[in-house]
């Protein structure tokens, strides 16, 4: 699938960009990343009481929150509008599930419609933030980071895990829906592209955004706005190839997984840890690129971008692989500590 992953601007660039759901990785990284903590925490306590919130694997769990994506307001109404479009969706694709859906947007939506942001729209931002590369470690007082970005939005689902009240500003209830958008946020936790962000000036120069408004001016939503060869940046880096893909659902990547380190620290410290090290690669995702002046076209501000091939095809692949393992073997480890 080749469609923008990610939406959050405004004006003409949303509506450019409106109609096709947006996902984080492709649904294979989701996968992939779910299907990994399955084995991982198979026959542990941790694997019996996820199955049992869940009532079905990490691996089909791992697609809700894009799932969500598919709803909206029409004519007043809320709605699951894509059915039969998405494979992975498919298995909520029932009354009861729609039903399921809807419920969590509407408590976290305040308006999505024709034109959606970050504020407007809240859900979308949950998955993910706009750390500048030039501070691979969160701090919440950085420009491009939110109250509901995704670092506090998997602090949120473990918070509900623990059997707390969802903090604000997410409203998160009961232990499926947290473990469902658990399992997908750290699968996006571990996208470069949704963690680090560069700032680019009209020239193609990279920045250091003093202030929010800043960072508003000078993004790209997360490389959707940087063009390498025709395609956006953002989905080159959200689609994972087969010869990844395949070999990571089964035996080897639960294998790598297990190499993993620990996270160290408090469970809550973690996830921000996980963006400070995501917001690094993101820095390597964007060195070997060489940025062009920015155009300004119907669908929207572009920067081109070049860079030598096949060099960037393969280390992309090398980090996909690295990052979707990590991401498998951390969903594990906050399954593991929260039902050790
Ligand atoms: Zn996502």
């Amino acid at each position: 699938m080749s469609k923008p992953r990610r939406l959050r601007a405004l004006g003409f660039v949303a509506l450019a960009i409106i109609s096709a759901p947006v996902q984080a990785w492709g649904p294979q990284g989701h996968q992939a990343v779910g299907a990994i903590a399955d084995q991982l925490i198979a026959g542990t306590p941790a694997g019996k009481n996820a199955r049992k919130i869940l009532g079905s694997s990490l691996q089909t769990a791992s697609a809700w929150a894009d799932c969500a994506r598919a709803v909206e307001l029409r004519n007043g109404q809320w709605l699951y509008t894509q059915t039969g479009v998405y494979a992975d969706c498919r298995v909520f694709e029932n009354p009861a599930s729609e039903h399921a859906l809807v419920d969590f947007v509407q408590r976290n939506a305040s308006r999505c419609g024709g034109f959606s942001s970050s504020l407007q729209c809240r859900h979308k931002a949950y998955h993910f933030v706009d750390l500048p590369l030039q501070h691979p470690k969160y701090d919440p007082a950085l420009p491009g980071t939110a109250p509901n970005d995704l670092v506090h939005a998997i602090n949120a689902c473990i918070v509900v895990l623990k059997g707390g009240a969802s903090p604000a500003p997410f409203d998160i209830r009961g232990q499926r829906e947290a473990l469902r958008l658990l399992a997908h946020y750290v699968g996006d936790v571990h996208q470069p592209l949704h963690v680090g962000a560069i700032y680019l000036d009209e020239a193609g120069h990279p920045l250091d955004p003093a202030t929010p408004q800043e960072a508003h001016d000078h993004g790209n939503a997360g490389g959707n706005q940087v063009q390498l060869e025709g395609k956006k940046l953002h989905a080159l880096w959200d689609d994972v190839p087969d010869k990844i893909f395949k070999p990571l659902m089964t035996g080897p990547g639960a294998t790598q997984a297990r190499q993993v380190a620990a996270t160290s620290g408090e469970l809550s410290t973690w996830s921000a840890e996980w963006a400070g090290e995501s917001t690094a690669q993101a820095a390597q995702v964007y060195a070997p690129l060489k940025l062009g002046k920015r155009t300004v076209t119907l669908g929207g501000a572009e920067w081109p971008a070049t860079t030598a091939e096949p060099a960037y095809r393969l280390a992309r692949a090398e980090m996909q692989q690295q990052q979707l393992v990590r991401g498998g073997a951390r969903l594990a480890q906050i399954l593991k500590a929260l039902w050790p």
